[in-house]
């Protein structure tokens, strides 16, 4: 299988989702509602949704798509104003939209995991958004459990010409590759594989919560790092792994989140682009992440991705101090 007609329709939604959520950041400046679990959501999470399913669900339609977002939230009659503009906002992208299809196409998201699907975060990074820092939109397709495709759309990433925005794109067997956002020739990325810990790079969330800073200190100073960790948003700390700006990654579930567990969107299609150029990704425990279970990495604790030659000393190191 070479994914040709996958890999050409991933390009071509997400640069059109991307599209949207470029377009809704200079309007309303990526401005947020809240979900029932307090994180934000902006017109631009649901519009990249439907976008992306409704190409998922044309071309692929016995496939399940596990997104990110649901629909459900926009029945609130105060959330009124924020349907319309996602309907206003996707009929620009597809004109042939009506109120109720961008709905259909939302809720194609609500999926569920089968011996082949696809999962998406239409925004990864909502606050590096609504910030305007970095933020993803993320595409994957599992097969049997394995990560067969992934892609990341990062608008904000910055380019070697000086520019900002590239895509992400890894098929297994077939090396990651970087693309300019507006087109051009992709270039295959590799890690930097790199040991000498004194010359390395960490890189972290934005977010403190979403990693004990405690440990991952502790973890630095026990390997030797000298400069101080680099910190982006979303699933492009696995893209800056993937072409060596960075070198490991670390997800260290706070005491106080110990029982929480990842979402398959968030990491499914950044672990293929490292794996694809050369790096690594397990759990804490080292045990490969098993995206066949469900929306979650169930049967995981925590993630580490890292240039791979680093892989076994990162992992001992955070075993010795978590
Ligand atoms: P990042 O940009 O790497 O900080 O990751 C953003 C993602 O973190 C969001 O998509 C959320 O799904 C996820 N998230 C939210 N709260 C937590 C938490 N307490 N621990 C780990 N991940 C979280
Ligand atoms: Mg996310």
């Amino acid at each position: 299988m070479n994914y040709q007609p996958e890999k050409e329709l991933s390009l071509r939604i997400v640069k059109q989702a991307v599209k949207l959520c470029q377009r809704v950041q200079q309007t309303n400046g990526g401005k947020a509602v809240e979900k029932a679990d307090t994180s934000p959501v902006t017109v631009a999470d649901f519009g990249a949704q439907a976008i992306l399913c409704q190409g998922l669900m044309d071309a692929f339609p016995d496939d399940p798509v596990i997104g990110e977002e649901d629909a459900t939230l926009l029945q609130k009659p105060e959330l009124e104003g924020v349907s319309q503009q996602i309907i206003e906002q996707v009929q620009q992208s597809i004109p042939t939209a009506t109120p109720d299809k961008v709905i259909d196409w939302i809720n194609w998201g609500n999926g569920k995991v089968a011996p082949r699907y696809w999962t998406l975060d239409p925004i990864d990074g909502t606050k590096g958004f609504i910030r305007g820092n970095q933020y993803a939109v993320a595409l994957a397709l599992v097969e049997e459990g394995e990560i067969k495709l992934g892609i990341l759309g990062c608008p904000a990433f910055p380019r070697e010409d000086g520019g900002k925005g590239v895509i992400f794109l890894a098929i297994r067997g077939q090396g990651a590759t970087e693309i300019p956002l507006e087109g051009g020739n992709p270039r295959k990325i590799k890690v930097d594989p790199s040991s000498k810990f004194e010359q390395l790079y960490r890189i972290e969330s934005v977010e403190s919560v979403h990693s004990d800073r405690r440990v991952q200190t502790s973890v630095d100073r026990r390997l030797g790092l000298t400069y101080s960790a680099k910190q982006m948003d979303s699933l492009v700390k696995y893209g800056a792994i993937a072409k060596g700006e960075a070198h490991f990654y670390t997800r260290v579930p706070l005491p106080q989140f110990k029982n929480k567990k990842e979402n398959i969107w968030d990491h499914a299609a950044g672990v293929i682009i490292v794996e694809e150029a050369g790096g690594k990704v397990t759990d804490l425990e080292g045990k490969p992440l098993d995206f066949s279970l469900g929306a979650k990495l169930s049967n995981n604790h925590g993630v580490l991705a890292t240039n791979g030659t680093i892989h076994s000393q990162v992992l001992d190191a955070i075993q010795k101090e978590a």
